[in-house]
């Protein structure tokens, strides 16, 4: 079974008075957190034990009952009648803490040992100079409510044990906004800090059947793919979804990019004139704090925006892959601050809508999501594979503009919106990636190795490597210099070894 888990975080209604008594909660978690720590710090020997029995052996150590009437190190001291699951909570965040602060402590130890030990190897004394990690000098957890500390939730009001400072006392507390999904595993909710006001985020767990990898899904000719071609400009994104044996169903087109960077760039410009006119910005202090904002804001809106239309299309569609492009280089442009600060950050969009995608697609009933190559996938025609020629309506159907809305293919007559074409080379890269993976090695490759004398497989690979950037055609689309590394990402991110160019190499010369 896989699972999917998020967060739900609800706006609260509550009178003023209860800010306070949230901060004295959260203040009193924190040091019963850290009171914990120290016992841990003093017992290092509980780490070896699993979290139930050093649950158990903590609570022997620190809380008083009628078995145990003289614990080694009481809690009482700290505040008086501690619920057993608010004292269970801190615990446990107490455990999580002191189990990363010791194993990094482990490795900057080995870490040490290694280093002095090569160092009387060679015959000399330079001393270590790795800092060791520090335990965490002040607290700042957000204190949940594990069962017992909450009851009668409902959509819009749920009630609260807090510590108020002096006593311990329900309280009832407005939710706003968002419905709780039914049928889901929910977690213990949990009172957050932002800003000035306070949250509940209550985590939701998931679970469905494990999709299978996308090497194997690939093999069915009816398995559906939603291929997705992210743009800078006019249509961010452009989804169409195709099955294996490549019958095309549907196509969407999402989103505004000229208005969007239109938006963007006219914010930009603003900062960029009130700068010119103030002449100097003040040190660590953020300038035109508002308009940032606005920018931020409509970056995040719209790449939520856009990600969660590209994950309703696929599903609307049952595919279950999402194949995206990897990401080119930004490339530097020339030009006015806002023009400069505008690109880069549709650039970072573009990351930003991926990255969105991938988790929604994911709780949307483990729809898996897949990157693949992006060289010359707006350049060849998703028919025939030819060189397509790209124009504006009403301009000659010659050469390549880029950025054209349209295309035609010359070798088999295909008309097609440009970017939707390009979508769809999107999608066959990933089918053509599982079906032969040996087509998507430039030529120049094969000729040069078969050159090279059969022992040295190693010194082909390499050679191979740095041939490859410069080999490439000067007019591509993305820059993908860094084939060997992208393609270990796509490993570990799905679980299944995809034919990278190193193993193609491998399987081809060993
Ligand atoms: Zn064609």
């Amino acid at each position: 079974m896989a699972k999917a888990t998020k967060t739900i975080r609800q706006a609260l209604h509550y009178p003023p008075q209860y800010a306070a008594y949230f901060a004295s909660n959260q203040i009193l978690f924190n040091r019963v957190v850290a009171f914990y720590f120290e016992v841990i710090q003093a017992h290092e020997g509980l780490l070896a034990l699993n979290n139930k029995e050093a649950l158990t052996a903590l609570e022997k150590l620190t809380h008083t009952t009628e078995s145990n009437p003289h614990p080694i190190m009481p809690l009482t001291d700290l505040a008086p009648d501690i619920p057993a699951l608010f004292r269970r909570a801190a615990i446990n965040a107490a455990l999580g803490s002191a189990r990363s602060f010791f194993s990094s402590l482990k490795t900057w130890r080995a870490r040490k040992e290694k280093h002095e030990a090569k160092q009387t190897k060679k015959g000399k004394s330079r001393p270590f100079r790795g800092r060791p990690p520090v335990p965490p000098r002040s607290w700042k957890k957000s204190a949940p409510f594990y069962a017992s500390l909450w009851r009668e939730r409902c959509t819009r009001s749920i009630m609260l044990k807090v510590w108020t400072g002096s006593c311990w006392s329900w309280l009832k507390i407005h939710t706003l906004s968002r419905d709780l999904p039914d049928g889901d595993l929910m977690g213990s909710p949990q009172l957050v800090r932002k800003g000035d006001r306070w949250w509940l985020h209550t985590p939701i767990e998931k679970t469905f059947e494990a999709p299978a990898k996308v090497r194997e899904q690939l093999t069915a000719a009816q398995a559906r793919l939603c291929a997705v071609d992210l743009n800078l400009d006019h249509h961010v994104a452009v989804c169409s979804v195709q099955t294996v044996d490549g019958t095309i169903l549907a196509t969407s087109f999402i989103g505004n990019g000229t208005a969007v960077s239109g938006c963007r760039k006219k914010l930009l410009g603003r900062i960029a004139r009130n700068r010119s006119q103030t002449g100097i910005i003040a040190e660590n202090e953020q300038d035109n704090a508002d308009l940032w904002a606005k920018i931020r804001h409509v970056d995040e809106q719209i790449a939520h925006l856009v990600s969660s239309r590209i994950v309703q299309f696929a599903t609307k569609h049952e595919a279950s892959i999402l194949v995206f492009e990897h990401l080119g280089n930004l490339r530097p442009e020339q030009g006015t601050y806002s023009r400069r600060g505008n690109t880069k950050r549709a650039y970072w969009m573009k990351g930003r809508i991926f990255r969105y995608a991938t988790y929604k697609a994911w709780h949307a009933g483990g729809i898996i999501t897949a990157r693949v190559n992006p060289r010359n996938t707006s350049r060849e025609c998703h028919r025939c594979h030819g060189l397509v020629v790209r124009y504006n309506q009403g301009q000659p159907q010659e050469g390549y503009t880029p950025g054209a809305a349209l295309c035609i293919c010359p070798q088999c007559q295909m008309r097609d919106h440009a970017d939707r074409n390009a979508s769809l080379r999107v999608g066959q890269r990933l089918i053509e990636r599982t079906q032969a993976p040996l087509k998507e090695k430039p030529h120049a490759l094969t000729r040069r190795a078969k050159r090279e004398p059969k022992g040295s497989g190693v010194g082909i690979s390499q050679d191979a490597k740095r041939q490859w950037g410069p080999s490439l055609p000067a007019a591509r689309r993305g820059d993908h210099a860094n084939g060997h590394g992208t393609a270990q990402r796509g490993r570990r991110r799905m679980g299944a070894p995809l034919p990278d160019i190193a193993s193609q190499l491998r399987i081809h010369f060993e």
